[in-house]
C-alpha cells in the first residue's frame, strides 16, 4: 500500500528511572533499572497513525547505533515505511527522565540525530496527501517542510510542541493547528478564553486549530464553526502518549477523507485509550480499537 501521510520529526529513545527524588545539582541519587522505550514525538505520532490504519512514512534522522535499530523497527513493527530515515554522524536521539514516587519528573533531551534533520532530506511529495510536522527538529528544517508541503497542495498538520513561538510565515502554511492549552498560551497570548485564543490563531493562516484539553477534551475552531468534544471516559493508567496518539489519530482519519467532526471523535477515543496503557507507544489503539468505541 502507497504511504499518503509523511510523518516528519523527531525519534528519541526515552531512558526511564525510578529515583526517591529529584537529583540536586552536585548529588548522586541511586535510581531503579533503567526503562528503555521508543518515543520522540515525531516517531510516536507516525506509529499512533500507523496503527490507526493511517499508510504512513517517517522522515526522520537517526545515528548509526544500536539506538537507531531499536527505534527503526518500532517503526517498522506497525507497518511504517521507513525508507526515508536518514542515518547520520550523531548518536540516535535520546530522553533522559527520572520519576520520583509522587510521579514529579525531570527530563533531559539530547536531541542527537534529530538536530541533523535537514531542509534537502526531504523526499517527492508527489504520492503524499498530507505532512505531519511538530516542533522537536531544527525551526528552519520544520519551515522548509511546511513551506514545500504546502506549495505541492498537501495539507500541513503541525502540533505546535513543545511550545515555542512560531514565525508567522510557518502559520500561514499550515492547514491543521494541534496545541495544547500550554501551547496555546505561548502561540496566542493569555487574553480571554481558549475560543478567542484559538480564534487569533486561526486569523493568522491555519484553516482549523484543535485545542486539546486533557481529561476535558477538545475544541477545534475552523470556518465559521467551533466544535466542542467532551473526553472519552476511560480508567486513565497513565497520560503519557496522550497527545501524541491524538495527533496521530487525526491525521489518520483526515488522511483517509474523514470530515474533521469524525476525525476528532476517533482521535479522542484513541487518546483516551491510550490513556488505559503504561507508556507511550505500547498503549497506541489499533484502528479496530479504536471502531470498536465509535458510535
Ligand atoms: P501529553 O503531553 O500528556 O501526551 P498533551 O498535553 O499534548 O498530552 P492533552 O490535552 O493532555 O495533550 O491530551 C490530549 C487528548 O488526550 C485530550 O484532548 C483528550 O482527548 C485525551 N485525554 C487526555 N487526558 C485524558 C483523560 N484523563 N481521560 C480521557 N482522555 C484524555
Amino acid at each position: 500500500m502507497v504511504p499518503v501521510i509523511l510523518v516528519a520529526g523527531s525519534a528519541n529513545l526515552d531512558l526511564t528511572v525510578a529515583v526517591p527524588h529529584i537529583v540536586r545539582p552536585g548529588e548522586t541519587v541511586i535510581g531503579g533499572d533503567t526503562v528503555t522505550a521508543p518515543g520522540g514525538k515525531g516517531a510516536n505520532q507516525a506509529v499512533a497513525a500507523g496503527r490507526a490504519g493511517g499508510r504512513v512514512t517517517f522522515l526522520g534522522a537517526l545515528g548509526r547505533d544500536a539506538a537507531g535499530q531499536t527505534l527503526l523497527s518500532s517503526l517498522q513493527e506497525v507497518g511504517v515505511d521507513t525508507a526515508c530515515v536518514q542515518l547520520v554522524d550523531a548518536p540516535t536521539g535520546a530522553a533522559y527522565i527520572s520519576v520520583t514516587p509522587e510521579g514529579e519528573n525531570a527530563i533531559t533531551v539530547s536531541s542527537g540525530a534529530n538536530a541533523h534533520l535537514l531542509p534537502e532530506h526531504l523526499p517527492d511529495l508527489t504520492p503524499f496527501t498530507h505532512l505531519l510536522l511538530q516542533l522537536e527538529t531544527p525551526p528552519e528544517t520544520v519551515s522548509a517542510f511546511a513551506q514545500a508541503g504546502h506549495a505541492a497542495g498537501l495539507s500541513v498538520v503541525l502540533n505546535a510542541a513543545p511550545a515555542r513561538p512560531l514565525d508567522e510565515q510557518l502559520l500561514r502554511h499550515v492547514s491543521v493547528l494541534v496545541v495544547n492549552e500550554g501551547e496555546l498560551q505561548t502561540l496566542a497570548g493569555e487574553e480571554g478564553g481558549t475560543e478567542a485564543q484559538a480564534a487569533r490563531l486561526r486569523a493568522r493562516g491555519p484553516q482549523t486549530v484543535v485545542v486539546t484539553l486533557g481529561a476535558q477534551g477538545c475544541l477545534a475552531q475552523t470556518a465559521g464553526s467551533t466544535i466542542r468534544l467532551p473526553a472519552f471516559r476511560v480508567e486513565v493508567t497513565d497520560t503519557t502518549g496522550a497527545g501524541d496518539t491524538f495527533v496521530g489519530v487525526l491525521a489518520a482519519w483526515l488522511s483517509q477523507g474523514a470530515p474533521l467532526e469524525g476525525a476528532l471523535q476517533a482521535a479522542t477515543v484513541g487518546a483516551a485509550l491510550a490513556c488505559t496503557q503504561p507508556g507511550a507507544q505500547p498503549g497506541m489503539p489499533t484502528r479496530a480499537a479504536i471502531l470498536a468505541h465509535l458510535t
